[in-house]
């Protein structure tokens, strides 16, 4: 079951459990909380972006590594090798 994690909305209107965020574990097919279950006041669901292997520039190198050109479009038709 994956986790979600959720924070109030209304800091102000906010219990000590919601008030900076909390994790809930939930069903895939569960539908997102609203509320907090102990307040019950307004919560949002904090989106976790997946990490997707490191920086642009370590691409590159490992492309490098691995035998790859790179090409640079500098004008019209034409293509600068990089590497
Ligand atoms: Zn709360």
């Amino acid at each position: 079951m994956p986790i979600y994690e959720y924070k109030a909305k209304d800091k102000e209107n906010s219990c000590a459990y919601c008030k900076d965020s909390f994790e809930e574990l939930q069903q895939l097919s569960a539908p997102s909380l609203t509320k907090c279950p102990r307040c019950k006041s307004p919560i949002v669901k904090i989106i976790s972006a997946p990490s997707i292997g490191g920086s642009k520039s370590s691409f590159d190198d490992k492309a490098k590594n691995a035998g790859f050109h790179k090409l640079q479009k500098i004008g019209k038709g034409e293509y600068e090798t990089k590497y």
